[in-house]
């Protein structure tokens, strides 16, 4: 099969094409590095004003390995999937360590950090040092799948075997840099998941899923993700100008970050519900006078696999409980200086004004 066809003709698309996106004028490993963990989760558009100041305050691997855990979540803050935050931390500080604060220049090594699978191995290896390894992200199994009409699922070994070896037949090895960026391009901006136009695509003529009209049945996946639900209740509760927080710790979502007094329950729960239980007497228990509101209920957050339900309760007390004095007391004034989840803030920007 005439393979060069393929990445020449992606690459001179890419060339007209192509978005300006600042990690994209520098072949600095780190850089790169930084913006293919942003962007690993997030939209480019959203992903976008984090980089900037991420790299503002970090601006290269010693300044991030330097910097506690706490400030890196801070500057993380909303962009959800937290452990790629701390992984960074933890991959810059074994930079500095290991390598002299140089970054590492071969695959194996950069793929040995922590948080750098095979993609974001293949990507900063091939953009910053033009080293010969294909990428595969979900733009890269779409295309792919479509281009030759693969029908084993891209979520299955098999799958991903047959999707590495094509990719590596498809890659040009004198340019393998700009053709990655190229095919990951298309993807992202041609062969996008519903009702492509395949009439500007460049490889139209080649597309085997276009020519029998069935663009929409690839890529094939064979498991649905399954969620579970969860239930959330906040305790937004101030004494006098302070409020309570805690860090997040264990090994469950949004460690490191930092929450509201929760408590969850196995099902839906009313506020009448909640007060009867001992999580909610052991925390308030003398407490003194309280004012007590519900102010958001059961709020919808999806994550990867479970979907929040939560509710937020504002409880004024006159004096601090001994069970509160667990948690961290702070002036209200001070809340931005944590970094909590997005679902959170979605309740600080909710009741900025009340
Ligand atoms: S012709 Fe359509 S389906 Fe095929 S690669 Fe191009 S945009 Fe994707």
């Amino acid at each position: 099969m005439d393979y060069d066809f393929y990445s020449k003709s992606l690459v001179n698309w890419y060339k007209e094409h192509r978005r300006d996106l600042p990690w994209r004028r520098s072949s600095d490993p780190y850089i790169i590095w930084i913006s293919e963990i942003i962007l690993q989760q997030t939209r480019v558009a959203q992903g976008l004003d984090y980089f900037n100041r991420f790299i503002a305050r970090f601006p290269d691997v010693r300044a991030l390995a330097t910097a506690s855990e706490d400030e890196v979540l801070r500057y993380w803050q909303g962009l959800g999937y937290y452990s790629r935050a701390r992984n960074l931390l933890e991959a810059a500080r074994t930079i500095c360590r290991d390598f002299g604060g140089i970054f590492p220049r071969t695959y194996n090594e950069v793929r040995s950090l922590k948080g750098i699978g095979d993609y974001t191995a293949a990507a900063i290896v091939s953009f910053a040092y033009d080293l010969p390894y294909p990428v595969l992200d979900g733009n890269v199994y779409r295309v792919l799948a479509r281009l030759f009409a693969l029908s084993t699922p891209i979520d299955s070994t098999r799958g991903k075997k047959e999707f590495a070896e094509l990719a590596g037949l498809l890659l040009d090895k004198e340019h393998p840099g700009l053709h990655n960026q190229a095919i990951m391009e298309l993807g992202a901006l041609q062969c996008v998941p519903r009702q492509p136009d395949c009439s500007l695509c460049p490889l139209m003529d080649r597309c085997m899923a276009y020519a029998a009209g069935e663009v929409s049945v690839y890529p094939v996946k064979q498991q649905k993700l399954k969620t579970r639900p969860r239930y959330f209740h906040y305790l937004h509760i101030v004494c006098g100008n302070d409020t309570y927080i805690q860090r997040r710790e264990g090994k469950d979502i949004w460690q490191g970050l930092y929450q509201l007094p929760l408590i969850e329950t196995d099902a839906p729960t009313d506020f009448a519900k909640l007060q009867q239980t001992d999580a909610f007497r052991r925390l308030l228990p003398d407490c003194g006078r309280m004012e007590i509101s519900v102010v958001l209920r059961d709020i919808k957050h999806v994550l990867s696999h479970q979907t929040l339900y939560a509710s937020f309760y504002y409880i004024k007390v006159e004096r601090e409980g001994k069970f509160l004095s667990e948690y961290l007391r702070i002036p209200l004034s001070c809340l931005e200086n944590y970094a909590f989840p997005r679902l959170i803030l979605r309740y600080f920007q909710a009741t900025a004004n009340c």
